[in-house]
């Protein structure tokens, strides 16, 4: 089990009590955990404070990497690129490493499960991290049925 500080388990408990809303996003971030160092640059900006840091295992500071409360994301997009005029041909990403993607709802679950961390990590964490994700597939399925 990876350890935590005690700030972020009170993100982490904030995570655990999101609760549900009337009409999810169409698209939510999700964060490949494989690309990602930690580096915080997402977690400054998101509006809403969805995006927690989790220490790396055995070399805290080095093996760190970020996860994003699905149920409590937005689906802004600020934490994927800084908004632009749209003639203006440069887009300004967030993340140095591109390891943050907007993906349809409906698929949260199977990319939170596969690229949310690594496996044995997700394994501990099942209910905190990937159940949510199956809950928001499962929603966004019915709100489109
Ligand atoms: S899309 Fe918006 S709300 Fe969702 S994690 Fe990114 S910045 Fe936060
Ligand atoms: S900006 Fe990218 S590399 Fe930095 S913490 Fe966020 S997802 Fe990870």
């Amino acid at each position: 089990m990876i350890g935590r500080g005690t700030s972020t388990d009170h993100r982490f408990d904030n995570m655990a009590k999101a609760g549900s809303r009337k009409k999810l996003p169409k698209e939510v971030a999700v964060i490949n955990a494989d690309n990602c160092t930690g580096c915080e640059s997402c977690l400054e900006v998101c509006p809403v404070d969805c995006i927690v840091k989790v220490p790396g295992e055995t070399i805290g500071c080095l093996q760190s990497f970020c996860e994003i409360d699905v149920e409590r994301c937005v689906g802004c997009e600020v934490c994927v690129h800084i908004p632009t005029k749209k003639s203006d041909p440069y887009e300004l990403t967030v993340c140095p490493w591109d390891a943050i993607e907007m993906l349809p709802t409906i698929k949260v679950a199977q990319y939170v499960a596969a690229k949310g961390g690594p496996p044995d990590y997700l394994r501990d964490n099942w209910e905190r991290i990937v159940e949510p994700a199956i809950r928001m597939a499962q929603l966004a399925a019915e709100q489109q049925a």
